[in-house]
């Protein structure tokens, strides 16, 4: 059959031709050994750490080598779409400091390699299709759903593999007439691909061919060889995922290509397309999946959109955790030596470290919150008080407007925040913002609530503690004057003034100078565990914390 007429039949409207597309899209000019990457979200809303798994690790390549980062919108799947995604995309991204060279944008796109968004590049995807057809490397097929389910009946009854291949695919060989009826009928079709694979099944002793694919994260890939004749562009006339990045990476001059290891499966198909196509493949890097412990089986599974909130993106920002802690945390999974080369270099900024895909592990990477709290931690420790309170008030803004009214005494709240972060062993108990505001609630006398009871050893003299810890307070007391008063009163009334003296004689006394002193800590801060009292009172201020001892000295009337 004549190829081009067929191709001409398809396709006629105006297009440019595939050369006019490759001197429009040259080369880049980067220095030797600069990657190019890119990030293809789709826009369905939902962004996930996946996502910016991936991202990090396409901004480390990129900007590592000198390269360029940019940003795709996959929108091919319209059924999926969701307004306002996009937005939601890149203000996520950013927030978690992934900043791309060129790309869509929120103003429009940057760089010279657009349209970077697939619903507009078309014509772009049209060009390729035709010369596919034109070289005998396409065709249109006209089956129906329901055609498709006889074949697939009939194929399972043959017991072959099922799909649109070989002899099954009818339309392979339809002739340039049969193929005017079908269209002048006005039936729809898709393009397929007119792949030259052959299955398992029909390649006897020698079994099927393999593809050999060198994947920077796994090494060697080999797999059997692609023999369906996939969709590349769908009956509306959009390409499937498949066609629309071997095109887009190929004229984006996309040197690395990192994406998710569900993608594995489907790489034969986009090595035929490169193939046909004439093209150099890039260099494929599939990242692990990310896995977690099931909390209730105990065993290691995917994280699932349904049952993990925090495969969201959105829970980390709306749970208050710092860029940098989730950042440092996707580092410390992304590559197995960052920890160690964290500890020899404890201030360098994350971005020194040398990021290989050789060293991301290929079976599945282990995501653990605690980890992840317990890195924050030692990252929110790095960050001065002043810009956590910028940080904190940034989040409170978006996501925990009712407490608003923490930020309206700044000098107040840095100085709560700064607390035993300048110890010697400084203190961490600052994890993430939703947890920060509980744990520093106390400090406020709206969000104040007891937490824990009154010690059992001193609980009946809980009245006269405090009583006489009130009588005797003087806000200008240095921490040892403050602290020979609370002795005095623990001796007065039958406790023991060091804990050792009580452990060696617990039958002469009530119980020990820490249990009056906890009852002053829970009657100020409603917790038997909090940092320095004598520190908190000083910057609660003399009024708060007389204010407080008499209110429950009130309440244990
Ligand atoms: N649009 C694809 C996805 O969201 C991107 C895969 C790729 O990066 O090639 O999974």
């Amino acid at each position: 059959m004549d190829q081009k007429k067929l191709a001409d039949l398809l396709f006629s409207e105006e297009l440019k031709t595939p050369e006019e597309y490759e001197a429009m899209y040259p080369l880049r000019n980067l220095p030797e050994g600069a990657m190019v990457t890119r990030l293809g979200p789709s826009p369905t809303g939902f962004m996930h750490l996946g996502n910016l798994y991936g991202a990090f690790v396409d901004e480390r390549l990129a900007h590592q080598s000198g390269g360029v980062f940019f940003l795709r919108i996959e929108d091919t799947d319209d059924k999926r779409f969701v307004e306002g995604a996009v937005e939601v995309i890149i203000s996520s991204l950013d927030f978690f400091g992934i900043r791309f060279d060129e790309g869509a944008g929120l103003s429009g796109d940057r760089g010279a390699y657009g349209d970077y968004t697939q619903s507009r590049r078309g014509p772009i995807y049209r060009t390729f299709v035709k010369k596919l057809v034109e070289e005998g490397k396409a065709y249109p097929c006209f089956l129906t759903e329901e055609e498709i389910g006889q074949i697939r009946a009939r194929q399972e009854a043959e017991k072959v593999t099922p799909g649109i291949w070989g002899e099954y695919a009818v339309c392979r060989d339809w002739s340039l007439d049969q193929v005017k009826a079908a269209l002048d009928a006005g039936k729809p079709f898709v393009i397929r691909l007119k792949s030259d694979g052959v299955p398992a099944e029909r390649c006897g002793e020698a079994g099927p061919r393999k593809i050999r694919v060198k994947d920077a994260v796994r090494g060697t890939l080999e797999m059997p060889e692609n023999f369906m004749d996939t969709v590349i562009l769908k009956q509306t006339g959009i390409p499937t995922y498949h066609f629309a990045h071997v095109v887009d990476d190929h004229l984006m001059r996309t040197t690395h290509v990192v994406r998710g290891a569900e993608w594995l499966p489907s790489l034969p198909i986009h090595v035929e397309l490169f193939e046909k196509l004439g093209w150099d493949l890039p260099v494929y890097c599939h990242t692990a999946q990310l896995m977690k412990i099931d909390e209730e089986t105990g065993k290691k599974r995917k994280l699932s959109k349904r049952k993990d909130p925090e495969l969201s993106l959105t829970y980390y920002r709306s749970q208050g955790y710092h860029p940098e802690a989730v950042r440092e945390y996707l580092l410390t999974i992304l590559n197995s030596n960052y920890e160690e080369w964290r500890a020899a270099n404890p201030d360098a900024p994350a971005e020194d470290f040398p990021f290989t895909t050789g060293k991301m592990s290929s079976s599945g990477a282990l995501f653990d919150l605690n980890k992840l709290n317990d890195i924050s931690k030692d990252v929110l420790l790095r960050i001065p008080a002043e810009d956590l309170y910028e940080f904190l008030k940034d989040w409170s803004r978006d996501y925990a407007p009712e407490y608003s009214h923490l930020f309206d005494d700044r000098d107040y709240l840095v100085k709560i925040l700064d607390l035993g972060r300048h110890d010697k062993k400084p203190r961490k108990d600052l994890v993430y913002a939703r947890q920060i505001i509980r744990f520093i609630s106390y400090f406020f006398d709206d969000l104040f609530q007891p937490e824990d009871p009154m010690p059992e050893e001193a609980a009946a003299d809980a009245r006269e503690i405090l009583s006489r810890y009130l009588a005797s307070y003087d806000h200008s007391d240095d921490s040892g004057e403050w602290f020979g008063k609370i002795r005095q009163i623990a001796v007065d009334l039958g406790y023991a003034a060091k804990p050792k003296d009580f452990k060696k004689h617990p039958e002469e006394y009530k119980g020990h100078v820490g249990h009056v002193s906890t009852v002053i800590r829970i009657a100020l801060m409603g917790r038997a565990q909090s940092p320095d009292v004598w520190t908190i009172q000083q910057i609660m201020g003399e009024e708060r914390t007389r204010a407080r001892i008499q209110a429950r000295l009130d309440q244990e009337a």
